[in-house]
């Protein structure tokens, strides 16, 4: 999709921090982070918002929120549980969806977001 500032990272035609790529998915870090760690994981493929889904997108959204656990382990920010049961670390995983619901990119992503906080997060 031409002018799709997400669709040109996914094409490395201009530069991002990217932390996981596979056929269908890229993820990368947040140019403007809202936690400590802050990452996006997109389709490859152009969908503009989660509104343009159907059943038929449902194992890639699916392949996409069960990425959030395996990133988020390998940042830092997975949640723990001691001896005890008492738990410990974690994220926000967010789709925005439309302009009531804050999406400012029209290329689908998911938000992972989290780690010690205070941080300002999304929205509100
Ligand atoms: P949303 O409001 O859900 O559409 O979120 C868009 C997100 O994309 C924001 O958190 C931005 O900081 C982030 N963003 C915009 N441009 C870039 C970029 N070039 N690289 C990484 N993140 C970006
Ligand atoms: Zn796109």
């Amino acid at each position: 999709m031409d002018n799709c500032i997400f669709c040109k990272i996914a094409a490395k035609q201009i530069p991002a921090s990217v932390v996981y790529e596979d056929d269908e998915l890229l993820a990368f870090k947040d140019i403007n982070p809202a936690a400590p760690v802050h990452l996006l994981v997109i389709p490859k493929q152009h969908i503009a918002t989660l509104s343009d889904c159907t059943d038929a997108q449902a194992p890639l959204l699916g392949k996409m929120l069960a990425l959030a656990p395996q990133l988020a382990a390998q940042h830092g920010i997975a949640v723990q549980a001691d001896a005890e049961g008492e738990r410990s670390g974690g994220y926000k995983t967010l789709i925005n969806a439309g302009p009531d619901g804050g999406q400012e990119v029209y290329h689908l992503h998911l938000h992972v977001y989290g780690g010690p906080r205070p941080w300002r997060g999304l929205g509100t």
